[in-house]
């Protein structure tokens, strides 16, 4: 063997460079670690869906004629960090070289650069060819410690890559239509949503290793995973999702519903953990709906396939870019001092809230939440209540299927909890009750009154959204988007402000019972 290739869970991209030709003096490795499911409590079903498809993609490796090692945990348990493992492996096959593609996670592209390899081993670093923007361009885009924002970054990678232009114009003349796509769900739509397009991967053999080597995890276990594990899944979802879903995608982007226990992902296409593992390119992904779109002749419109690029050539590239130029400090960010640590629902989604409810249960159940429910719902919950940004962090990259730190990150701490002081967005994602009832059922089918923001049944989310702005006045108030919203709180009487914090006291002193 001349050289070593490591391949991580989250490298799984079948078109990389290193696989146009069949070399016999490089052996790929992939191995299950210790390391990889301990860094965090995982999700059940991640743990799976990336072991599942790290197997998959040895087997397609070798079936192509590459020579690869794929260790399990049964292999690699003695070992509590992948460098030894390395070593090992360098040391027992005489190897010359070691090459790895950057990883995209802080934490192990540091510990893969500067591990010591033995006397005389080379180290190669490729590029994951996997993003639009080129890593070693990032830094013509952002700025460490400067505020950014999405619109601007979108606009350039619209021009940069032609997608939805006319020349140097916007096709339809627009670049964002946002406006139009946030409709609720009326009765009639909800009894028109599809089913979701699940598979039915075999993890019995995973399951069992995990419980082997006392890996820990949490989570509803499904032993046929229903996540796409394969290239060829992620593509029979990636078509399923232009033919069913992007027809409607923008329009209900914003909904929830909670008579959705079958079809609880609504219009979402669900192919982040197919992307995130880079089983699928996003390129490919945007191209495909741009297709759709164009062959529907109008049964599309134009703002539900801009909606959806968007979201991938606008957001998933934004995030990356916040992360990689401000890590490592941003994982210590904290602007808002949040303190507290996550309630007991978190865990098992026992609270008497119907929308926490309805959205920590799924997350739980299919270790995916959308969009909505993961900022408005969930995040939100935990930004107003000042809730730690560690332990946030943490939950978000254990129970999501689609979790790495680069887009976890940046979403969370960013997005959702404004901890990172306004980098990556203009303001807070804070909101009452009010929004949540706009746009789902979850209230009228709740224990608590949203209408009601004091006495016992009042929703909690209303008190706690005031104390919330009350207590980061200071910060929020230079927002001129945000001063309607102290003046009516200016507005009213004495007694209701005192009422609502003292409210929202009771709330705080004791979380779990909510
Ligand atoms: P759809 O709603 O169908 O969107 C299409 C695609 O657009 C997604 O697959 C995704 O690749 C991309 N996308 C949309 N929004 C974002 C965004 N804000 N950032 C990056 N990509 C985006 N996404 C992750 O991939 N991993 C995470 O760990 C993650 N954590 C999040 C945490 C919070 C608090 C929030 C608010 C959002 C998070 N997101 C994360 C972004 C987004 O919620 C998910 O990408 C999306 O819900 C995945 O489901 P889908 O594939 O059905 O997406
Ligand atoms: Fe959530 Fe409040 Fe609505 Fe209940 S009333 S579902 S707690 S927003």
């Amino acid at each position: 063997t001349e050289r070593i290739r490591l391949i991580l869970g989250d490298q799984l991209n079948p078109s990389h460079s290193w696989y146009r030709s069949v070399d016999p003096g490089t052996l790929y490795l992939i191995a299950e670690l210790k390391q990889e499911t301990g860094y965090v409590k995982h999700h059940i079903q991640k743990i799976c869906a990336f072991f599942c498809a790290m197997a998959g993609f040895a087997n397609a490796l070798k079936t192509a004629g590459h020579q690869v090692l794929h260790l399990t945990l049964d292999d690699t348990h003695a070992y509590e960090s992948l460098p030894p493992l390395i070593n090992d492996i360098l040391t027992f096959t005489g190897a010359g070289g070691f090459e790895f593609q950057r990883p995209d996670e802080y934490r192990l592209k540091q510990q893969l650069e500067t591990m010591q390899l033995p006397d005389g081993v080379s180290r190669t670093i490729w590029d994951s060819e996997h993003f639009l923007l080129p890593f070693d361009e990032l830094n013509h885009y952002f700025k460490a410690g400067t505020a950014h924002r999405m619109e601007t970054f979108y606009r350039k990678m619209r021009r940069r890559y032609e997608l939805l232009m006319n020349g140097d114009e916007p096709e339809g003349g627009q670049w964002n239509y946002d406006a139009n796509n946030r409709e609720k769900l009326s009765q009639q739509e909800i009894e028109a949503l599809p089913e979701p397009l699940c598979f039915a991967n075999d993890v019995t053999d995973i399951k069992a290793r995990l419980d082997k080597h006392k890996v820990e995890y949490f989570g509803s276990y499904h032993s046929a995973l229903l996540w796409p594990v394969t290239r060829q899944q992620g593509l029979q979802l990636l078509d399923y999702f232009c033919q069913q879903l992007l027809p409607k995608f923008g329009r209900f982007q914003d909904a929830m519903t909670c008579q959705s226990e079958t079809k609880w992902s609504l219009y979402h296409c669900r192919l982040s953990f197919a992307m995130n593992a880079k089983l699928l390119h996003p390129k490919q992904v945007i191209d495909a709906a741009i297709t759709a779109y164009r062959q529907a002749d109008g049964a599309i419109t134009f703002a539900q396939v801009e909606g959806f690029v968007r979201q991938i050539l606008g957001w998933r590239e934004y995030v990356r870019g916040i992360y990689w130029l401000n890590m490592p400090q941003y994982a210590e960010k904290n602007a808002l001092n949040g303190h507290r640590t996550l309630p007991k629902y978190f865990w098992d989604g026992e609270t008497q809230m119907r929308c926490m409810r309805e959205s920590l249960g799924q997350s739980l159940e299919y270790a995916y939440g959308h969009h909505i429910q993961r900022l408005m719902v969930i995040g939100n919950f935990a930004l107003i209540t000042g809730m730690d940004p560690d332990l946030v962090d943490a939950w978000y990259l254990g129970v999501y299927i689609d979790a790495i730190e680069w887009v976890e990150m940046p979403n969370t701490r960013g997005m959702s909890q404004f901890a990172d002081g306004g980098l990556l967005a203009s303001k807070p994602y804070a909101a009452s009750g009010n929004y949540i009832n706009k746009m789902s059922d979850y209230c009228a089918n709740c224990h608590y009154q949203v209408k009601q923001k004091t006495g016992s049944k009042a929703c909690p989310f209303n008190a706690l959204y005031w104390h919330f702005m009350n207590e980061h006045r200071d910060r929020i108030a230079r927002n001129p988007r945000i001063g309607m919203v102290y003046r009516n709180w200016d507005k009213m009487s004495d007694e209701n402000r005192t009422a609502i914090l003292s409210q929202a006291g009771t709330y705080l002193a004791d979380l779990d019972s909510l």
